[in-house]
């Protein structure tokens, strides 16, 4: 049986800039703060992460920026009252440059993670990422800046793709990348969530409302039934997973009964269905919360190092 893991080493992309602006914030909302470290620190344990899987990205810079978001915008975001409400901080944070560079590093990772998968066709996963929330000119539910709409963006200036599909399968709607795109045909958005933020009626999208306290078997008969023809009717050229880690029957926010062995069967149908087609995929973290979301973006990523040739 063809195994898409034997072939390929995958990588994963991080940086200490990664936890440089967070430990301000504390544990705040329920925020593990910790949790991608904890997941770089557990592989490395495990001698599954070594130094030729982990790539280590630079900020993304202002430009790059300025591609999905607008002036007006960047310049609220060198406001240190805007940064502390959006992410409903008590008070105003004195260290809220450092939380912006936070969203500029994992951004970076994005565009770091995008390109690497698209020249080598290598799944490439970044410990972080996927803030599907974020407008151009706006932030919401903690997503500062919309990453993948700026790798989508980039990319496709420089020509590098043309079909671009996200498959969403964070607990939440993602309505800033939905908007964005909304009347883009070389876009598709593919989500599957709890929660509808905004209602979208356009052909370039797959927008799918889960029945409450969904378990795994519900889950995965959706999204065999509805992800496969996807693929035949867009023909993407390259394709963005954002895991989010939220429907985890732990999860401090969601209300999904995903167990962890039902997060990792999900997380694989995807990856296999991208990578039997010989797809280009990058992989983001999307959301997670509370002290065990860590567990299954780890089981993921562990689970394809340790199957690699
Ligand atoms: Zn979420």
């Amino acid at each position: 049986m063809w195994n898409p893991f034997r072939r390929e080493y995958v990588r994963v992309v991080y940086s200490s800039d990664y936890i440089y602006g967070l430990p301000s914030v504390g544990e705040h909302q329920t925020f593990d703060i910790m949790r991608f470290k904890k997941i770089r620190d557990r592989l490395v344990k495990e001698r599954l992460l070594t130094r030729r899987n982990i790539l280590s990205p630079s900020l993304c810079s202002y430009d790059e920026i300025r591609l999905v978001h607008t002036d007006i915008y960047l310049k609220r975001l060198q406001d240190p009252h805007y940064v502390s409400q959006i992410l409903r901080l008590d008070a105003v944070n004195m260290f809220y440059n450092s939380i912006l560079e936070y969203y500029r590093a994992v951004t970076g990772g994005t565009l770091l993670a995008t390109a690497f998968a698209l020249h080598k066709n290598i799944p490439t996963f970044n410990l972080g990422g996927g803030y599907h929330h974020a407008h151009p000119d706006r932030a919401e539910g903690f997503c500062l800046l919309n990453d993948v709409a700026i790798a989508i963006e980039k990319f496709r200036s420089l020509d590098r793709a043309r079909r671009y599909l996200i498959i969403d399968l964070d607990y939440h709607q993602g309505n800033g990348t939905l908007l964005y795109f909304q009347d883009d045909e070389d876009v598709f958005t593919f989500s599957m969530h709890a929660d509808t933020w905004v209602e979208v009626d356009r052909p370039h999208n797959l927008d799918i409302l889960l029945p409450p306290h969904c378990n795994d078997a519900a889950y995965m008969t959706i999204l065999k039934q509805e992800l496969p023809s996807v693929f035949e009717e867009f023909c993407p050229d390259v394709v963005f997973y954002i895991a989010g880690s939220d429907p985890y029957e732990k999860d401090a926010i969601g209300d999904m009964n995903l167990s962890r062995e039902g997060m990792l069967e999900r997380n694989l149908f995807v990856y296999r269905l991208v990578r039997s087609r010989d797809i280009p995929l990058i992989i983001l973290a999307g959301g997670g919360y509370g002290k065990d979301s860590w567990e299954v973006y780890y089981d993921f990523i562990a689970y394809c190092l340790k199957n690699k040739r």
